[in-house]
């Protein structure tokens, strides 16, 4: 098969679809790889690499588009890609269909295969395609608040470990999933005091079991949220309800009650946000202040660490996309009712329910 990667172009993506790694291993089987000139460059992987490994350069996307019968991306096509997709080409990416009736219609009406990195599933009932990038951002949730708390931020002027006679922060994770459970390793790799809220008490037992002192579990009512925020330095939002909105778990009247200068960092931004006062910002300018409170509510924060989270997301997808490329897409589908569920669209037909229900379009 020929696999061909572009080079992202939604604006502040510098992911790429393949690394060399990915790129040697599909060689390996026997696939021809097509890499755009400079596609790895903003995750530390010039074309020299992607040689080495045995992939060929183009000079274009739409050299790309043309030759390949997959097109492997990070992004979901932007109306420039969309536009040079055909009808049996496969396209392997993120997607997000749902809120995006633009791009449903546009690759309905390509004849394309879609297949969404999203709603891949696995044995566990997970999302693999999508846990690497909440691992990613989890680890970085306490770092970019301990910047936040930083006084020319804006920031109390707390350090995360504190110092000998010193205490360390406080650190408050609202929700202990993948993105929660990360966070709170690494701020209480940092030395700060980290409680864990969550709702399902089974997710508190695993995350007592395993990480025993390293931090606190708490259950995530109002009432003892409102007394974490009261001694908070920092508050990272990390909660996620399938398919819906997050909850606002706090409201902008208890900023008011908050230490002055304390760090929110809503993770959860991406689906609306868990904090009343939050909205989303960029990596340009990631935070700004509410009633003396700093929020930092970053949409994309992968993309703030661009090589690992492209070599963590290539670990992730490189199985399926080998599965694709030996296989062709029906008969990998057919093997692995997990792929199987990253069907979103083909052959001029949107199959997956979801979606469908979202946007009002038959499945
Ligand atoms: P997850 O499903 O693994 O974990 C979510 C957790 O929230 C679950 O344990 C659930 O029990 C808990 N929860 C639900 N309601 C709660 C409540 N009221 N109080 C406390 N806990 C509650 O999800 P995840 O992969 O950890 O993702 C978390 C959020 O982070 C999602 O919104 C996801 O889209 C987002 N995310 C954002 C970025 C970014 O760049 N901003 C990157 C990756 C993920």
């Amino acid at each position: 098969m020929k696999i061909g990667c572009p080079k992202e172009i939604k604006p502040q993506e510098f992911r790429v679809g393949m690394t060399p790694n990915a790129a040697r291993e599909a060689v390996d089987h026997g696939h021809q790889v097509l890499i755009e000139t400079g596609a790895g460059a903003g995750a530390g992987f010039d074309d020299a690499a992607y040689v080495a490994a045995g992939a060929k350069i183009a000079g274009t996307a739409s050299e790309i588009f043309a030759a390949a019968d997959m097109i492997v991306k990070v992004k979901e096509p932007q109306a420039a890609e969309r536009a040079m997709l055909r009808e049996g080409q496969l396209l392997f990416t993120y997607l997000h269909l749902a809120p995006d009736p633009e791009q449903t219609h546009d690759l309905i009406a390509s004849g394309a295969t879609c297949i969404a990195y999203e709603t891949v599933t696995d044995a566990q009932g997970g999302l693999p395609l999508l846990a690497p990038m909440s691992e990613v951002a989890g680890r970085l949730a306490p770092q970019v608040g301990a910047w936040t708390l930083q006084k020319a931020n804006g920031g109390r002027g707390v350090l995360m470990g504190g110092v000998p006679g010193v205490g360390p922060a406080q650190v408050v994770v609202i929700g202990g999933g993948v993105v929660g459970t990360h966070a709170a390793r690494i701020a209480a790799g940092m030395g700060a005091d980290v409680t864990v809220l969550d709702r399902s008490l089974p997710r508190l037992r695993y995350l007592d079991d395993v990480f025993g002192r390293q931090f606190r579990t708490g259950y995530s009512s109002a009432g003892l949220l409102a007394e974490h925020l009261e001694r908070a330095d920092m508050v990272i939002g990390a909660v996620l309800i399938p398919g819906a909105a997050a909850p606002k778990l706090v409201s902008r009247a208890q900023l008011a009650g908050m230490k002055h200068g304390a760090a929110l960092v809503d993770v959860a931004i991406d689906q609306g946000g868990c904090f009343e006062t939050s909205r989303a910002t960029t990596h340009q300018d990631p935070i700004y202040e509410v009633d003396g409170i700093m929020h930092y509510c970053v949409a994309n924060m992968p993309g703030a660490v661009a090589r690992t989270s492209t070599i963590a997301l290539g670990n992730a997808t490189m199985p399926f996309m080998l599965a694709l490329a030996d296989k062709g897409w029906k008969q990998a589908c057919q093997d692995d009712p997990h792929l199987l569920n990253g069907l979103n669209v083909h052959a001029g037909k949107l199959t997956y329910f979801a979606v469908g229900k979202a946007l009002g379009i038959d499945v």
